[in-house]
């Protein structure tokens, strides 16, 4: 069976991989060996330094890899990296926001929220006032594709006012990392994160933080968890060459860096975020002609993942559209909103126009009888 051509995820992680990421899963690795630790994970903690700023910047960043799903990473730094007398702001419109203050509240970290409804853009004017306003706050977190909409958060514009004050920014790029062009050290980013399974195109297992490497050294011995002790793992990494503190995802790892080789091949995340809006364009164009209406205006809308109204008509049900299309090969995304009943499309992954193509000619013959016509 060709998994690929019978089951393509449209989904933002796990995605769709490619056959030859999935083929460097048959071989075992040993942990300790350096073919692992230097010519593996060191080769993949430099790629990304060099993914994430232009060379002349990239001395002041390193790269850490974390083991788990992309929220055990966003853990890992929220955990990590604030002291004990230090405050979180979180910019919350989705439910990845909304997730970071959940887990400084796990963390008991002191923690305020800048909260949007999901389909509602963050604002300077807003953060400007809540930083004016409370000087407590040393560290701001927000999201760069708000995977929940897929809605693109205006990072530039928020990064300059979070500089402006002098605060320690993370920021949650898992869904766009890779798939959309952005520079740490223009933004002022002290900590992204992203993970493997999302637009590197790579299966899941770990995640992976670009820290500045000043703001990183100086949290010895905060952490709020061994396992998730983000100083405690970067300290080994470099000590080490490459050295994981516990077992990692070894064939994970293997595959990720496969993957990386095929994000060059294509052509660098310029090619590749292309690709990604090509992807959509048709998608979105595509799903108005059968009468669909996306949840977002074209200027909020990443091309990472779309949002759609669900038809109105009385013979739809989500469960049955979904069924169909993935008897025909395709697996979407249920919707997230508070407001609207949707559902979701992903654009990343191995995903290429002739899939978006076909995959609008399932949701033709999907659709109850007078809700296409
Ligand atoms: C996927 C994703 C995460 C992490 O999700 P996991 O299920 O833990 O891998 C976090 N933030 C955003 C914006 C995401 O898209």
């Amino acid at each position: 069976m060709q998994q690929n051509e019978a089951y393509l995820l449209l989904t933002p992680g796990p995605l769709t991989t490619s056959n030859r990421v999935k083929a460097t899963m048959l071989k075992d690795w040993c942990t300790w060996d350096d073919e692992y630790n230097a010519g593996v994970v060191q080769d993949i903690r430099q790629r990304l330094v060099a993914i994430a700023t232009k060379e002349k910047h990239q001395h002041h960043y390193t790269c850490v890899l974390m083991q788990g799903s992309g929220t055990a990473s966003v853990e890992s730094v929220i955990g990590t990296v604030l002291g004990n007398e230090e405050k979180l702001l979180v910019i919350n419109n989705g439910a990845y926001g909304a997730r970071m203050t959940e887990i400084a509240d796990y963390l008991a970290i002191d923690n305020t929220s800048l909260n949007y409804i999901e389909t509602q853009m963050p604002t300077t004017v807003e953060l400007e006032q809540v930083l004016s306003s409370d000087p407590d706050i040393t560290h701001v977190a927000l999201v760069h594709c708000e995977t929940t909409t897929g809605m693109l958060n205006p990072v530039e514009a928020l990064a300059k006012v979070i500089k402006k004050h002098n605060k320690v920014l993370i920021l949650d790029a898992m869904s766009s990392f890779g798939g959309l062009a952005l520079d740490v050290a223009e933004l002022g980013v002290d900590f992204l994160i992203s993970s493997a399974n999302k637009c590197i195109q790579g299966v899941p297992g770990f995640g992976f933080i670009i820290a500045k490497t000043h703001q990183l050294a100086a949290c010895e011995g905060r952490a709020r968890s061994l396992s998730l002790d983000l100083y405690a793992q970067w300290r080994c990494m470099e000590d080490n060459n490459g050295k994981w503190r516990f077992t990692s995802p070894t064939h994970t790892v293997r595959a990720f860096q496969q993957a990386l080789n095929e994000l060059d091949e294509e052509g660098g995340v310029p090619a590749r975020a292309k690709r990604y809006r090509e992807n959509q364009s048709l998608l979105i164009s595509g799903m108005e002609r059968l009468g669909f209406k996306p949840l977002l205006p074209t200027g909020q809308q990443s091309p990472i993942i779309s949002s759609f109204h669900s038809p109105t008509h009385p013979g739809y049900c989500f469960s049955d559209f979904y069924e169909r299309l993935k008897h025909q090969g395709f697996v979407i995304y249920p919707g997230k909103v508070s407001n609207a009943d949707c559902f979701r499309i992903g654009n990343i992954g191995h995903i290429f126009i002739e899939d978006i193509e076909r995959l609008l000619e399932a949701i033709k013959v999907s659709m109850p009888e007078q809700a296409n016509a």
